[in-house]
């Protein structure tokens, strides 16, 4: 039955917290089916006034044209590649990304990715449990401290992860064209800026963190990791198709990459066979570098609180006014 609340669709997971939050002044339809069954969501979306994503849910022209009344969509992250926003801007549907609520968590995975891709040690549990000493083979792992880490991409995460390799005694040398070299995040951060070819020369950790756009697409191909040293190791969480994978996987089968992290593919799920497969030290994710306990609960409080803030703008509702200019329930 439909009520005069204004209805909000939620077509992925959302920290159950902040759903529960939007609950007391919503109409709140949660399913995080909803992504993999459009004919559902297009009926949810019919009378819904917001609609709540993470990166699966496609945010088309064609899916606004059946959503006449959504006039704000919250995003829970930060990439926006699955958003059409020229359609948005269009419509006058406004988007609200949680724009720096999980830069912690992929930064952490950047680090931790770092030290056990340059030591190389960690990953032969199943061979030791099963009585083989490869204790030779494990001796010449690398230290992070003294090295440089390459952080392409210096807005939010890249200047985070930026601040952590510093505290584990590692030089920075960060590359971004639209950061200026008088920039105050430079020194803030400890990092040197540099010029993309320079950055990747001295790199012995090199770390994407970029929007997909068509300047970006194959940004690390043949040519740029034929720059790194033999032993560096590159490391994606910003989006597939930024790292050209089978350039990568030919470099590390081939020896002359140390190791790689990636977080994002091209295509997600990753298709069995791609040329990754086999290849050495490597670890592979599945777009898990921004979700944690914390992260997922900073994103849903974050997003639920500036959806909210947005239908109930202009509306003159004394009790949801009241509590949302107090923020207690929803801005943590
Ligand atoms: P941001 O917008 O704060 O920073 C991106 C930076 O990239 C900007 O400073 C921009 O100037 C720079 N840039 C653009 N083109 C460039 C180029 N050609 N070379 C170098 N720098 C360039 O974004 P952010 O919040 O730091 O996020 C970075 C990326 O991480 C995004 O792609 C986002 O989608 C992705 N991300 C992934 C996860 C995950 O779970 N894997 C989580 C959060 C964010």
């Amino acid at each position: 039955m439909k009520t005069d609340r204004k209805k909000i669709v939620i077509s992925e997971f959302m920290d159950t917290q902040a759903v529960d939050s939007l609950k007391r002044h919503f109409d709140v339809c949660a399913d995080p089916s909803l992504v993999d069954e459009p004919e559902r969501l297009r009926d949810a979306l019919a009378d819904a006034d917001a609609l709540i994503v993470r990166n699966r849910t496609q945010v088309t022209a064609a899916l606004l044209d059946g959503a006449p009344r959504v006039k704000v969509v919250g995003r829970l992250g930060v990439g926006l590649d699955n958003i059409a926003l020229g359609a948005c801007k269009d419509r006058g549907v406004r988007v609200f990304p949680a724009t720096g609520a999980n830069a912690r968590a992929v930064a952490e995975y950047v680090i931790a990715t770092s030290l056990m891709l340059l030591r190389g040690a960690y990953l032969s549990s199943a061979a030791v449990a099963q009585g083989q000493w490869p204790r030779a083979a494990l001796s010449n792992g690398r230290e992070a401290a003294g090295g440089t880490m390459a952080v392409i991409g210096f807005g939010g995460i890249g200047q985070l992860v930026a601040q952590l390799a510093c505290g584990i005694g590692m030089r920075v040398a960060g590359y971004d064209p639209q950061v200026p070299a008088d920039a105050a995040c430079w020194q803030e951060t400890g990092a040197q800026g540099m010029s993309f070819d320079d950055a990747l020369r001295a790199a012995d950790v090199v770390t994407v963190h970029v929007p997909l756009v068509e300047s970006t697409r194959n940004l690390l191909g043949a040519a740029q990791l034929a720059m790194l040293k033999p032993h560096a190791v590159v490391i994606n969480t910003s989006r597939g198709g930024v790292v050209d994978e089978s350039a990568l996987a030919c470099a590390l089968k081939q020896g002359r990459l140390g190791g790689a992290a990636l977080d994002v593919f091209a295509d997600e799920p990753l298709k069995a066979g791609s040329p990754l497969a086999g290849a050495p030290n490597l670890i592979l994710t599945p777009h898990i570098a921004g979700l944690t306990v914390q992260s997922n609960e900073r994103v849903g409080t974050l997003v639920a609180s500036r959806v909210m803030h947005a239908l109930l703008e202009g509306e003159h509702d004394s009790t949801n006014t009241r509590e949302l200019r107090h923020g207690t329930d929803i801005i943590r």
